[in-house]
């Protein structure tokens, strides 16, 4: 069994495991494991940047609600 040795987790895995990654410096090896991982974590990060704006779109658009009342009962 052939190992390649994988950039992203700093050691070997077998060839069948691994994906050759096209990088600014060149050739890589990095396991598919760690890449899936890697696309998880960003789609969960996007996932999580994209809540958080909507709660602050639901908090600014409330915050302008409470201003408007305000502003009609004085
Ligand atoms: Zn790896």
């Amino acid at each position: 069994m052939t190992k390649r040795y994988c950039y992203h987790c700093q050691t070997q895995h077998p060839e069948e495991e691994m994906r050759l990654m096209v990088t600014k410096t060149g050739k890589r090896w990095r396991c598919i494991k760690s890449i899936e991982a890697t696309k998880k974590s960003q789609a969960e990060r996007e996932a999580f940047g994209k809540r958080v704006s909507e709660i602050n779109k639901a908090e600014a658009s409330s915050k302008a609600k409470q201003l408007n009342q305000n502003s009609n009962n004085s």
